[in-house]
């Protein structure tokens, strides 16, 4: 255990987050009175009826203390857009590897159940920026005036532990980005990498593992998370979205140059004022941030990246909002 770890602290955080995301009501309202020496137990300080308050949520039978669950959760909303790795915890907290990692498991399943509600609290945030009646002008004119003061969706695809160096890529069956996260069909043609769909607008974030780039993978997620009229900026692997969504615009990252001694032209990153920038950076925070784990199997990215997702828009909409627009749902 920590040496001078905080106990008391780390278990107000933890009772705090727990109030916040997994509410036990009675009584039409929250219970919260403590009970002495029964630390997974709280009472309805109205009706003074016991209940679990680790019961419904991902932390049921947890084998260690409390305060070390709301250790790891602090120390990954601090560190963030840096990870917390089980390894750590295991040092840190002094419990076994096993434990460790389960504790972080346990993290990112709330991280997992939180996302629906991440994303009613977006399509509400974008609903209000950009109305039924807000249009762009057509294509291949100057958006730069009409998105400004806008906060502008962007979208784009990374790859986390790519096969891009490594022996056995595959390279004839897919293309581009796509190839270099699976195997080769004669080593067994299995995932190695994890293809991530990415969703921003600078603030929050919203992140999926994909299969491949097509229509039928991408589509879906777009329209799940994105109302119709949203501004969204992405590069030239999108084409197909033009229908779907109005106010969507493409930047050409390979546009040729017209002065023949450079291969691409200057506005390669930015044509008429659409460019993908925000999540150009964000791609860059991600890769970094999943450096730390040196290598996670793709059957876990979903996990991995939730998690991620979650400490990200837990900065931007904070516990509470959260909260209220989960214990909304119930009503
Ligand atoms: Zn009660």
């Amino acid at each position: 255990m920590l040496p001078n770890l905080n106990t008391q602290y780390y278990q107000y955080i933890f009772n705090h987050v727990l109030s916040s995301l997994y509410p036990v009501i009675c009584c039409n309202e929250p219970a919260t009175r403590p009970i002495k020496n029964r630390p997974a137990d709280v009472r309805c300080s109205k009706c003074l009826k016991q209940h679990s308050k680790l019961s419904n949520t991902p932390f049921r039978n947890l084998r260690i203390p409390q305060a070390f669950a709301g250790w790891a959760i602090e120390e990954s909303y601090i560190r963030h857009p840096k990870v917390l790795t089980a390894m750590e915890i295991q040092k840190q907290l002094g419990i076994s590897y096993k434990s460790a990692l389960n504790l972080k498991r346990r993290i990112q399943i709330m991280a997992c159940q939180m996302m629906p509600v991440m994303k009613r609290l977006i399509r509400k945030e974008l609903e209000q920026e950009f109305p039924k009646d807000w249009k762009l002008p057509p294509d291949g004119e100057n958006v730069t005036p009409h998105v400004y003061n806008k906060n502008v969706v962007h979208a784009d695809t990374l790859v986390l532990y790519s096969m891009k160096d490594r022996y056995g890529r595959k390279r004839h069956k897919n293309k581009g980005l796509t190839s270099s996260i699976y195997r080769s069909d004669k080593l067994g043609g299995e995932q190695v990498g994890t293809l991530v769909h990415q969703i921003t607008n600078g603030k929050w974030v919203l992140l999926d593992s994909i299969p491949n780039l097509t229509a039928n993978v991408c589509g879906p997620i777009i329209k799940e998370s994105l109302p119709r009229n949203t501004c969204l900026f992405t590069d030239r692997d999108y084409t197909w979205l033009y229908r779907i969504y109005p106010n969507h615009r493409m930047v050409n990252h390979s546009l040729k140059s017209s002065d023949k001694r450079f291969k691409y032209s200057r506005d390669r990153w930015c044509q008429n004022g659409v460019h993908n920038q925000k999540s150009e950076g964000l791609n860059n925070s991600i890769k970094t941030a999943f450096r730390s784990y040196t290598f996670t199997n793709p059957k876990f990215s979903t996990m991995y990246l939730n998690e991620w997702s979650f400490f990200r828009n837990l900065r931007c909409f904070g516990l509470e909002e959260l909260g209220k627009e989960k214990a909304s749902e119930i009503v």
